[in-house]
């Protein structure tokens, strides 16, 4: 199997990056002797990818005099056995003159280098990140283990430096180490050998079909049947990176529009039939024009409907500044969309086809996520001391009990609290451990359900 070091300086939250990757129960010590002593191996997940994670943190824990000639010691073993590196920087310090030490000793290495810019859930963390660009070892990955935000990138670029064979063949999919994006230990209903329903929705000359058309690798929709005559599918399936898409035919609706020029307007039967197709709505927006209020009402319809969404920042190349801009795209996205909170944003440009790949990835990766199943063990060791730092306020003198949580769902994730008169327990409250549970497990772009049981 592969190996992953997570290498850099004490504190930049090497051991929080690895529980992430490995899922506690599998974090296992290294019991060699010698110099290996002080590193953990686990087994690494993130969706489809799997991998060995190499932690380098331990050594942090002894003897602080000698410190340093270990961190080297270890550092070099740790470079010298991986096949890829993770190079974590403190996104809110950022880079210090350790960091740049450590960046010339993994340079050394030869190896690939994917650089994580952790702490990067504040905006000036953010800022932080962009320091590292100055090593000159890529483009730096803002993340927070904390958190779980930057996953999708993590896997993103791991897919890019990691051999093929690090991917799981989807019967293997379900067994084995845990998903970092939630265990499943129930077993999922994801079936990857089934096509993954997509649909691309948007408002009229968002670029949904030049999309459709670029995904598809030729010009199919429009040399398709002519207007009025009646499809007998709604559906084409194409394949990608050897997966079975099965893609919702907006066509129909462009045809129409070229026929008669009609004014723009959001066809609500077209858009919910598209968003009950599908497992996966790409909502693509127009991005020098974007959010507009049909956009937020089919991001509404989402999630009303329970389906996992990404979201396409079309036109792309007709952006300046387009780091700054995604930036604050991706800002504006949770703001208008707290029902949906970091939802995947992704840059696009139809037409050119750049970025077509990475719209992809983040929908194959929301659609795992959107399956997924986190064991009522996982979920449990999590509830319990969100309840007890901040329990549920009493409502008319009474006392809410939570006892317990499970999710008997996937698909979009739904999950059951049980206890006494939690049926009382306000919106607020709820709200709070909907975000949590979003943030802890990774829930990204895919609507929660939280239904409350009394009694037993
Ligand atoms: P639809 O109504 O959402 O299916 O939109 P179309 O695919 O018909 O595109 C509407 C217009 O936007 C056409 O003139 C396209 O050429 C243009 N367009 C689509 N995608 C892009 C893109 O990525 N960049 C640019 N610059 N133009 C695009």
């Amino acid at each position: 199997m592969s190996k992953v070091a997570i290498i850099g300086r004490p504190n930049v939250g090497k051991s929080t990056i690895f529980n992430r990757l490995v899922g506690r129960k599998l974090a296992l010590v290294d019991d060699q002797p010698g110099v290996t002593r002080d590193r953990r191996e686990g087994e690494g997940r993130i969706a489809d990818l799997a991998f060995t994670v190499i932690d380098t943190a331990g050594l942090e824990e002894g003897d602080p005099e000698t410190l340093a000639g270990r961190m080297r010691a270890q550092t070099e073993t740790a470079l010298s056995d991986c096949d890829v590196i993770v190079f974590v920087i403190d996104a809110r310090a950022g880079v210090t003159g350790t960091d740049r030490h450590f960046a010339a000793a993994i340079r050394r290495a030869g190896k690939p280098i994917i650089v994580l810019a952790n702490k990067a859930e504040s905006g000036a963390g953010r800022d932080g990140a962009y320091e590292a660009f100055s090593l000159g070892l890529g483009d730096p990955i803002p993340f927070s283990a904390e958190h779980g935000q930057g996953l999708g990138d993590l896997y993103d670029a791991l897919v890019d430096a990691l051999p093929a064979s690090a991917r799981l063949d989807p019967d293997e999919e379900d067994e084995g180490a845990p998903l970092v994006l939630g265990e499943e230990e129930d077993g999922s209903e994801l079936d990857a050998t089934k096509p993954l329903r997509i649909a691309v929705l948007g408002r009229p000359n968002a670029g949904k079909s030049t999309l459709l058309n670029r995904i598809l690798g030729e010009d199919r929709l429009l040399t398709g049947p002519e207007p009025g005559i009646t499809r007998d599918s709604i559906a084409i399936e194409t394949e990608w990176r050897g997966r079975k898409l099965k893609l919702f035919d907006t066509a129909g609706l462009r045809r129409r529009s070229r026929v008669v020029e009609k004014v723009e307007k959001l066809a609500v039967a077209d858009a919910l039939r598209a968003v009950r197709f599908a497992e996966v709505v790409v909502l693509l927006l127009d991005a020098t024009i974007p959010f507009e209020k049909q956009d937020l009402s089919l991001a509404d319809l989402v999630e009303q409907e329970g389906r996992a969404l990404v979201i396409g920042l079309n036109k792309w190349d007709l952006i300046d500044n387009k780091s700054d801009r995604a930036r604050e795209l991706r800002e504006e996205a949770d703001r208008l969309l707290p029902q949906l909170r970091g939802t995947r944003v992704v840059p696009v440009s139809g037409l050119t086809g750049a970025h077509v790949d990475k719209l992809l990835e983040e929908v194959v990766a929301t659609h795992a996520i959107w399956n997924t199943r986190i064991s009522t063990g996982r979920l449990n060791r999590w509830l319990g001391p969100v309840v007890d730092s901040t329990p549920p306020p009493a409502v008319s003198g009474r006392r809410i009990k939570i006892r317990y949580m499970t999710q008997p769902k996937a698909r979009p994730p739904f999950f059951v609290l049980f206890g006494n008169s939690v049926e009382s327990i306000p919106e607020s409250y709820k709200r709070y451990l909907v975000n949590g549970l979003r943030e802890t497990f990774g829930l990204i772009g895919v609507p929660i359900r939280l239904s409350m049981r009394s009694g037993g």
